[in-house]
């Protein structure tokens, strides 16, 4: 909340050895986060004098983010480590963060922001482990300082690989498993640096997150043949990874994301199958902590009707008896009632369906929604609040504001999030977590 991504340049320094250092001389004045941080939030007046009457108690508001991409997700500080840049560094910031990073309030649309997410998702080249693991650990560090109780973070291992380094698919494996691990270490380390400093670390999981269409494919059946191809191979090297002794790379989910029209989730339902005898065969041999979550991007575009179909289906395609219900990303454009209705109908509680609403994307991101309005998401039953991409939206602290969420529904929706996370589940330490956050509310004066 009150820490940006860019006021921490300063205090990453140590966490990220060397090469910082080095350009830390010249990075001796920390900047002003960004206005657009707060200008959605701050329409909200009445919401902000609620927010303000918790005076500095606000900054100490324990978050969660199940929904955040990665490669959306670069720290500023990170990307300024490996652009070279000469001048100030106000310009450099300017250049790197305001322009680059930032989707300005008065462009709006999935297109803009995609062409935002590129030079965010390649400021740095992700793909390779040894940066994949200094955006891990600046991640970490800042969550844990950010008060993030749990974060699960979306990659997608493949597609980068494939697509840009041309990795031949016999090797596919062994890249993705350098890469989850290159990412884990990373998130261990900047943990460990915020422990130093006497921080609680956040627990992280990773989403293995298959992109539904492939980029550069003009012919739509083309497109979403590809990606069926590469989303499956993904998932079955989520199944080998989780599998590794003490599942080192935190893997706790599978996911679907990218552009919904033309892309339905249910071209994707032999994959998601694989997941599900996975979790039987996990449940039926005593491995909890082995069982992967199911989280699709659903009812982010489209029209009511579509919106709320792409939901049902997503919801039906993450159902079985031994997979958590799924997680639905976003799932904003659909009619409660009618998903209400659709899940009754298949017996399934929709108090049971967990949405991560992600306030900032989906302002920058459909037109139709009134930003002076509550955010329809804070009409679900079960909702926790996400940055979606952190380098796009700022920390996931503020979002709650930017929602017109008060500090008690906040605080609802982040006991929702550890209630409805998947990597804690999988640690079996969701009951003590619930507990500690509750003390931490109580602590903060924050009605539940
Ligand atoms: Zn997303």
């Amino acid at each position: 909340m009150g820490t940006s991504r860019l006021s921490g340049i300063g205090a990453s320094s140590h966490v990220c050895g060397e090469l910082v250092e080095a350009r830390d001389a010249t990075l001796q004045h920390p900047a002003k986060p960004p206005s657009q941080y707060w200008i959605a939030g701050l329409r909200r007046t009445h919401v902000a004098r609620e927010w303000d009457a918790l005076g500095s108690n606000a900054k100490e508001m324990p978050a969660t983010n199940l929904h955040v991409h990665f490669g959306g997700s670069i720290p500023a500080e990170t990307v300024a480590r490996f652009t070279p840049y000469t001048g100030a560094f106000e310009e450099a910031l300017e250049r790197i963060s305001r322009k680059q990073l930032y989707v300005p309030d008065a462009k709006k649309g999935l297109a803009p922001y995609l062409q935002h997410y590129t030079p965010t998702s390649r400021a740095v080249p992700l793909p390779d482990p040894k940066y994949a693991r200094e955006v891990a650990r600046d991640i970490a560090y800042n969550y844990a300082k950010d008060n993030v109780v749990v974060a699960e973070l979306r990659i997608n291992p493949f597609r980068d690989f494939f697509s840009i380094h041309r990795v031949p698919p016999n090797e596919l494996s062994s890249y993705s498993e350098a890469y989850t691990r290159a990412i884990a270490a990373g998130l261990n380390e900047g943990s460990e640096a915020a422990r130093a400093q006497g921080l609680s670390p956040t627990h992280f999981g990773v989403i293995f997150d298959g992109n539904r269409f492939t980029p550069g494919e003009k012919d739509p059946k083309e497109s979403l043949r590809k990606a069926a191809i590469i989303v499956d191979r993904m998932y079955e090297e989520a199944i080998r990874q989780v599998k590794i002794d003490g599942n080192p790379m935190k893997v706790c989910a599978v996911g679907i994301c990218g552009l919904e029209e033309g892309h339905p989730a249910t071209a994707f339902k032999s994959s998601i199958d694989k997941i599900h005898a996975h979790n039987k065969e996990m449940i039926e041999s005593g491995q909890p902590d082995k069982v992967l979550g199911i989280s699709i991007h659903a009812g982010e575009v489209g029209t009511s009707e579509e919106a709320s179909k792409a939901v049902l289906d997503a919801i039906m395609l993450a159902s079985s008896p031994h997979t958590p219900v799924g997680r639905i990303g976003h799932g904003v454009l659909a009619s409660q009632t009618k998903v209400k209705e659709g899940v009754e109908a298949m017996g399934v509680r929709l108090s049971d369906v967990h949405f991560e609403i992600c306030p900032t994307s989906n302002f920058q991101i459909i037109k139709e929604l009134d930003e002076n309005a509550p955010h329809p998401g804070l009409a679900f039953e079960n909702k926790s609040i996400n940055s979606d991409n952190d380098a796009l939206s700022g920390p996931v602290g503020k979002e709650a504001r930017v929602a017109g969420a008060s500090p008690s529904q906040a605080a609802q929706m982040v006991l929702d999030g550890i209630s409805w996370s998947f990597r804690l589940s999988q640690l079996g330490i969701k009951d003590e977590v619930l507990e500690k956050t509750n003390q931490k509310f109580r602590d903060l004066g924050i009605d539940l």
